[in-house]
């Protein structure tokens, strides 16, 4: 290796991520990666990047992050397949509009850009939705990224100041340093672990568990629909922490294609896409977009999602070994808030003030 300041494990959107960062604070970065860079859940995800408000510290992250990839994408979104599409949380009911409500208030506060929806306008923007809906809530500074590239272009960067990125499987991280499969022994002041849900592998004590999703793709549909359009029932179903649930999540990509969306299963980290929950996570869909029914589905995957208890990512030092960081933990929202990540680890790793409160992420809340 090149003598590292830092070992990052893992090259997905975080550990790409975490590279540029501190490769950007003039650190000798090396990533270790076993398999291809942005090939984990960083190539399974939608690439929403979306702004959550759960809670508070998930609303800060997520809408910090967002601000930062509007920056990286710049004035050359195509390299990221990006689009400023926004979301549109669909209201079912009565209930799911004062939800709606609740979040336009909580948004706004925060200075973000949203806008309340009758039927009538949320059939005007999006008249493939089912009639009899109660309205929605338009949020307009969400968008969309492709994953895997946007991870290899933040890794490229990275080489560009000189980070070396290599492949190699970490069998066990120690004080300082990592063993890797080939039986070698590497020291650097710092490891970060972004290996995202295979972080247990290597620290089983760590508080995550695999969630499993489903996803599938359409042909080319251009204009079938205009922006992430996702029920607020989600936020019900994506929370759960036991069973299985489906929720209408749909994205139009950029290149005209439908990405349908979602599902939540815990206790299997087998990676077959399974009929039923494939054929559920779709009919609920279709419920929402019944056109949707008649579009040809080219390619349906699934990735693992890495959950902690309270939802939240674990960014921060790790009690587990000496100089021993984390960023993993990002669960269904990890494409999103990589970014901020990458900013408060680098931060924390030099000692920096950090834009936001680190505290809510911190490893430690925990006991590991
Ligand atoms: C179905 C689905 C939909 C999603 N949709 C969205 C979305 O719309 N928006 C959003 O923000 N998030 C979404 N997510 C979540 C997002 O994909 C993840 O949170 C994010 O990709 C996690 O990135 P990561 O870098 O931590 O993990 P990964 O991408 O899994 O990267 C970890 C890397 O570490 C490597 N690695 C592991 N162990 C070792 C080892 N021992 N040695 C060397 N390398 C190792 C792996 O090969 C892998 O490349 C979704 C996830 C799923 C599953």
């Amino acid at each position: 290796m090149n003598n590292p300041d830092v070992i990052v494990i893992g090259a997905g959107i975080v550990g790409a991520a975490c590279a540029d960062a501190l490769s950007e604070r003039g650190l000798r970065v090396t990533v270790v990666e076993q398999d291809i860079a942005g090939g984990g859940a960083t190539a399974a995800g939608m690439g929403h990047l979306v702004v959550m408000d759960d809670n508070a510290a998930e609303l800060a992250l997520s809408s910090y992050s967002v601000a930062l990839w509007k920056d990286l994408v710049g004035d050359r979104p195509q390299r990221h397949e990006y689009s400023g599409c926004g979301t549109i949380w669909v209201a079912a009911d009565e209930e799911e509009l004062e939800a709606a409500r609740v979040k336009a208030q909580t948004l706004s506060a925060h200075g973000l850009d949203c806008e309340l929806l009758s039927p009538a306008r949320l059939y005007e923007r999006e008249p493939q939705l089912r009639a009899g809906l109660a309205g929605g809530l338009l949020v307009g500074g969400d968008g969309l990224v492709y994953p895997p590239k946007s991870a290899r272009i933040l890794l490229d960067r990275a080489m560009r100041r000189g980070a070396v990125s290599r492949r190699a499987t970490v069998a066990a991280i120690e004080d300082h340093g990592v063993l890797l499969a080939d039986g070698t022994r590497h020291q650097a002041q710092h490891i970060v672990l972004a290996a995202g849900a295979r972080s247990t592998a290597l620290l089983p004590e760590l508080p995550m568990q695999p969630k499993k999703g489903h996803l599938a793709i359409t042909d080319r549909y251009p204009g079938f629909v205009r922006h992430q359009l996702v029920e607020l029932g989600y936020i019900k179903s994506a929370h759960a922490a036991s069973g299985d649930s489906v929720a209408f999540n749909l994205q139009p990509r950029p290149t005209g294609q439908i990405l349908i969306g979602s599902s939540r299963q815990f206790d299997t980290v087998d990676p077959e896409v399974e009929p039923d929950m494939l054929r559920r996570m779709l009919r609920h869909a279709a419920t929402f977009t019944p056109q949707l029914a008649q579009l040809n589905v080219l390619r349906c995957w699934t990735g693992l999602r890495a959950a902690t208890p309270d939802g939240l990512p674990l960014i921060g030092p790790s009690a587990a070994r000496r100089g021993l960081w984390l960023a993993t933990g990002h669960e269904g929202l990890g494409i999103t808030t990589s970014l901020a990540t990458a900013q408060l680890l680098a931060a924390q790793v030099q000692g920096e003030t950090t834009r936001i409160p680190t505290t809510p992420y911190l490893p430690g809340r925990f006991h590991e």
